[in-house]
């Protein structure tokens, strides 16, 4: 949360003596806020004033980063309690938990394949939990090279003390793992992290989590995720609540970091529920247990769902879409690039098993009726969409013939004129086009 002028303003010597170059330490302050000025401008300011503005210029919840580059996981940094009031910035990050006593071929080849397409985007598990089942520091370095090798994914290594993880540390440090030392972290692994500039896992309750996130912090760790180790749905929900509200609010600044939870039910289907819980009350990262995909997708789902940005209508590109490969004397049937709108479209024509074009218009991602409303369906928009798509040279001279939704049928006429061609108009719902696709369009171009 930004400072506003009148909290600046406090922080000032408050003598109006205009060496700054600005009349008064008010209008000073609101020069700051709007980033026009810099606090050091003034001359008078206190050293204690300047360090506490710099305190709470830091974001309430600290950015962690997990990983390098594009496949780099960045957590937290989160501004607001409900996603309703501005937006959730970083997705949090799905993980599958994997043992090095696994059969890592088998069980990395099912990660690599929880990958799903949805409303256009790539939904897919992002980050990887590889934990010493052996007890085996060797073992684990050497599973840790390959999920490196296999996967190129974030990854959090975790053990039970800092000596069975510092070689798998040392070996992927250029990976940037998450160092989990379960009920951690001792000493020897806050300097590992140090050492290496990873960043680290604070297991336990609140209170304890609260002691050594500050013990780290002075030590010289930099980012830190905290967990409540293997608690109940509950214990975990409130565990995620209370830290998110104590460091947006600005109540307790040391627990502004984002939070790893384990989905622990046995039953795959309720870990599932659990997880999904998670996603939707403030983890960072959450962990499963189960890799299939009936159980995996709903989490994937949520996510996506969780962290789009509710101001902005979700939309597809813009473009001509072929289903089911058509032809020269397919049906080009137009709708506007709002997502709800294009999928519900689409499904219909897949069903259909008629083989079509859907040519989306942009409207800001707006609906039919919308953007109808709002002057960008009409029939100057729709025929330079159809222009530049350069859609009907794909098609038949006879078969030129777009298909409107019905809901917009009063502008079939002027469309016509503009395209100096026949307008066909559809059916008002998108339900209604698999039947209009092979029963009516047959007889309209036959
Ligand atoms: S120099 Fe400092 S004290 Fe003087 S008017 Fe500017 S802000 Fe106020």
């Amino acid at each position: 949360m930004a400072l506003t002028g009148l909290d600046i303003y406090k922080l000032l010597p408050r003598t109006n003596c205009g060496d700054c170059g600005v009349p008064t330490c008010l209008a000073f302050a609101m020069k700051v806020a709007a980033k026009q000025s810099a606090l050091q401008e003034c001359p008078h300011v206190s050293q204690e004033s300047q360090q506490e503005l710099g305190a709470a210029a830091e974001p309430p919840q600290k950015l962690v980063t997990i990983g390098t580059g594009e496949w780099a996981l960045k957590i937290g940094n989160e501004t607001v309690m409900f996603r309703h009031d501005e937006k959730f910035h970083h997705p949090c990050g799905i993980a599958i938990l994997v043992g090095d006593t696994d059969d890592l071929d088998a069980k990395l080849g099912r990660v690599r394949s929880l990958t799903f397409e949805r409303m256009g985007e790539i939904i897919d598990v992002d980050t990887v939990v590889l934990n010493c089942a052996s007890g085996d520091a060797g073992k684990l370095k050497n599973a840790a090279l390959r999920v490196r090798e296999e996967l190129s994914l974030p990854t959090v290594l975790t053990a039970g003390s800092a000596d069975l993880l510092r070689p798998a540390a040392e070996a992927v440090s250029d990976s940037r793992p998450l160092l989990y030392e379960r009920g951690g972290p001792s000493d020897a692994l806050i300097q590992l992290a140090v050492s290496l500039r990873q960043p680290i896992v604070v297991e336990g309750d609140l209170q304890k989590c609260d002691a050594d996130a500050q013990k780290a912090k002075k030590a010289g760790v930099q980012e830190m995720v905290l967990c409540p180790g293997e608690v109940g749905v509950l214990e975990a929900l409130e565990f995620l609540t209370v830290t998110r509200r104590a460091a947006l609010k600005r109540t307790y600044r040391p627990l502004g970091y984002p939070v790893l939870v384990r989905a622990c039910l046995k039953d795959p289907v309720l870990q599932s529920l659990e997880a999904c819980q998670y996603v939707n009350k403030y983890a960072g990262i959450v962990v499963l247990d189960v890799d299939s995909p009936e159980y995996v997708l709903p989490v994937l789902v949520t996510r996506q769902s969780i962290y789009i940005d509710p101001q902005v209508p979700v939309q597809v590109e813009a473009k001509v879409h072929e289903v089911n490969s058509p032809t020269e004397t397919s049906p080009l049937i137009v709708t506007t690039n709002f997502s709800l709108t294009y999928y519900s479209v689409l499904g219909e024509v897949e069903a259909s098993r008629v083989p079509a074009r859907i040519l989306t218009v942009d409207t800001k991602g707006t609906s039919v009726l919308t953007a109808w409303a709002a002057d960008e369906f009409g029939p100057a928009q729709i025929k330079s969409a159809i222009e530049k798509s350069g859609v009907f040279n794909q098609l038949a001279q006879g078969y030129r013939k777009p298909v409107i939704p019905g809901l917009v049928a009063v502008i079939s006429g002027e469309l016509a004129e503009e395209l100096g061609t026949e307008v066909i108009v559809g059916p008002k719902e998108a339900s209604g086009l698999s039947r209009f696709l092979n029963n009516e369009w047959p007889k309209l171009v036959g």
